[in-house]
């Protein structure tokens, strides 16, 4: 069986339009004589919507919470009525779960109280209801569908929001779900982001998370390939609604792309690539609106690139903690008691950096920063500061090219440069500015470094003709 996943973020179920544009490129793999399995994200916005009823459910605004899922009910209605012609079960089938998803609105309200739990229970209506309904349109495009429920097969541990997947019962009940499926010629279609325990009880991989789920399933099934549908022509040279002038990357490694998607590349959910690695399955990145675009891909071993850097990646909403203390001078054991605190908090630190008497780490702004400063203060002195921005480029060759910190720097010149790093890795450069230079930042690189892109690895022919 030539096995391929395809995941179709937000934008790709965003419409009626939008759907049946993906039900026909489902509907050309089928004809190539592959088989595809498709992981579907929430209709574009919804995910933000649900999470914001349930915020304002929590705090007391029945009515609002209300209003908002109601709109999100004619949405969805809408959608079914548009693309299916007898649509009466499926949006009876919809009504339904609105109805209920109104009762725990309603609840919140009386209780005041919002938890990761209830959450992620909400959350998960988006693309409970996003496959329901892309399955019944592409059952309607004469495509042999089955929609399946992931909680039964992606599961998690119960760490909500943000769920580690269970890596033995996932490749256990994973294969035994779908292959019977695949053998009988039928398209799975699936909700992406959304898992259970082991109790039944809903989770969620985190936010962008269809991308893991769709490398969790193509993982577990050792699919030819994970292809990864969404709204731009694959990874850019740069975030192109920064970088008007980034460009497709053609092909990078899974080192490259996972650092990319950990510092900041939205495209990718930055646990997508793991599980592909471990199997050595490509990842393609490939626009659904412009499908004959050969997209980027993802593999273990690209051509060496003449160019420095493959992509600049930006992560915000950062802060930067300064711990400095005299007492540090000449002692040992003095690091583990800060990263303790840290881990106690369980806080990930991005990016740190060391003088003999003072330590700067980088971590994402959240709620616990005022505990974990305190905490770090029973030590040392210790400042903190939000809305910075961590700039990242990556590249597969850094560290072997002399001058490149010097040309990074003269072309940010005009920008006050916080912290810095190019350590262990060899294929990433980093520091971190404050947040409302980062746009800045990007375009002063890009406009730097791919100047005279190599034209094996970039899409220069979409620069000739812009
Ligand atoms: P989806 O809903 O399909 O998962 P996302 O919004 O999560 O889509 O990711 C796609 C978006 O990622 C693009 O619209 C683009 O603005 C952003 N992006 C950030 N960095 C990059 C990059 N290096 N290459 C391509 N897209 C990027
Ligand atoms: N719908 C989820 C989100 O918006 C998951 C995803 O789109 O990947 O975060
Ligand atoms: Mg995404």
């Amino acid at each position: 069986m030539s096995l391929v996943v395809m995941k179709f973020g937000g934008t790709s179920v965003e419409d009626p339009a939008a759907i049946r544009r993906t039900a026909a490129i489902v509907a050309g793999r089928v004809a190539q004589g592959k088989q595809p399995i498709v992981v579907v994200s929430a209709m574009a916005k919804v995910t933000d919507q649900l999470l914001r009823a349930a915020a304002i459910a929590a705090e007391g605004d029945r009515t609002g919470a209300l209003a908002i899922s109601s709109r999100l009910r004619s949405r969805h209605r809408d959608t079914a009525a548009a693309l299916v012609a007898d649509s009466g079960a499926l949006v009876d089938r919809i009504d339904l779960k609105f109805d209920s998803l109104d009762e725990i609105l309603r609840g919140l309200s009386a209780i005041l109280e919002l938890t990761p739990r209830v959450s992620d229970l909400i959350v998960s209506f988006g693309e409970l209801f996003s496959s329901r309904i892309v399955a019944a349109a592409f059952r309607e495009q004469g495509i042999n569908t089955v929609h399946v429920d992931s909680r039964q097969i992606i599961i998690t541990d119960s760490q909500f929001q943000k769920a580690i997947p269970q890596d033995d019962l996932i490749e256990e009940r994973v294969p035994k779900k779908l292959l019977p499926l695949l053998a009988a010629g039928q398209v799975p279609v699936m909700g992406g982001f959304i898992a259970s325990n082991q109790a039944g009880i809903s989770t969620t991989l985190g936010r962008g998370g269809s991308d893991f789920t769709a490398a969790l399933i193509g993982g577990a099934l050792r699919a030819e390939a994970i292809e990864i549908w969404t709204d731009v022509d694959g990874i850019m040279t740069a975030d192109p609604r920064v970088c008007p002038d980034a460009l497709r990357v053609k092909v990078i490694s899974f080192e490259e792309a996972a650092e990319l998607a950990y510092f900041g590349a939205k495209v990718l959910h930055p646990a997508t690539i793991l599980p592909a690695v471990k199997k050595n399955i490509p990842v393609l990145v490939l626009n659904s609106r412009n499908a004959a675009c050969e997209g980027t891909r993802i593999i273990s071993l690209p051509p060496h690139c003449k160019s420095p850097f493959k992509s600049i990646a930006v992560k915000k909403k950062l802060s930067i903690i300064d711990v400095v203390a005299s007492r540090m001078l000449m002692t040992h054991g003095y690091m583990k008691d800060i990263f303790d605190i840290f881990d106690k908090h369980e806080c990930p630190v991005d990016m740190v950096s060391t003088s003999e008497v003072s330590v700067s780490l980088t971590v994402d702004s959240n709620e616990k920063l005022p505990s974990i400063a305190a905490d770090l203060g029973q030590l040392a002195d210790v400042k903190y500061e939000g809305k910075k921005a961590l700039v990242c480029l990556v590249g597969d060759d850094i560290r072997g090219q002399s001058g490149m910190a010097a040309q990074v720097f003269n072309a940010i010149r005009h920008i006050n440069v916080r912290m810095i790093s190019q350590g262990a890795s060899e294929i990433n450069m980093s520091f971190m500015i404050d947040e409302d230079d980062a746009d800045e930042a990007v375009r002063s690189l890009h406009a730097a470094f791919f100047q005279d892109p190599d034209p094996a690895i970039f899409d220069v022919d979409a620069r000739k003709t812009k």
